[in-house]
């Protein structure tokens, strides 16, 4: 049974990701979608929207689990999990260097935990969580990028 982590932030989930996920769901038997519970990042979800943004998004894939990361490096997530492969997402040059290091470090943690990496198709090649959050921000139109359920709690956010 081949078993993938795909651990992010999610804040929100957008398109970018709902494609890597689908495309990674076809490569594994388990694919468990993990979102990060102290985030370095200040969020703007809290971590039960975004749990639950990304379940929705996801609903219609039956080995596809959305989980939290309690306090724990990813390797030590992914074996707990029974997982060998980290999956990750790359998008242009700009995410090479820092997924680059974080496989690296994360292949020294444990040599036994493959990272993975699927690249962008085009259309969603220039997709961010912060870009979608900037775009919200001044009442944009975000439905082009992320999944209807994010279209509306975007709009809740920032709705004074
Ligand atoms: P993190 O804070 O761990 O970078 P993100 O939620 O920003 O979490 O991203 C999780 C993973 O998804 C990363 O590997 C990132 O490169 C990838 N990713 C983000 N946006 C896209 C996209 N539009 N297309 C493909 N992969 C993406």
């Amino acid at each position: 049974m081949r078993v993938a982590v795909y651990p992010g932030s999610f804040d929100p989930v957008t398109n970018g990701h709902v494609d890597i996920i689908r495309r990674g769901a076809k490569l594994f038997d388990k694919l468990y979608v993990v979102l990060g519970k102290n985030v370095s990042k200040q969020s703007l979800f809290t971590l039960e929207e975004r749990i639950d943004l990304t379940s929705k998004a996801v609903a219609d894939l039956a080995h596809v689990e959305v989980i939290v990361s309690e306090d724990k490096l990813t390797v030590d997530l992914a074996k707990s999990m029974g997982a060998s492969v980290i999956l990750r997402g790359l998008r242009a040059a700009t995410d090479f260097e820092y997924e680059f290091t974080m496989a690296m470090t994360n292949a020294k943690l444990s040599p036994e935990i493959e990272t993975v990496f699927l690249t962008a198709d085009n259309e969603h090649m220039y997709l961010s969580s912060s870009m979608m959050k900037e775009i919200a921000k001044f009442s944009g139109d975000v439905s082009n990028f992320v999944p209807k359920g994010v279209v509306d709690a975007l709009k809740e956010k920032f709705d004074d």
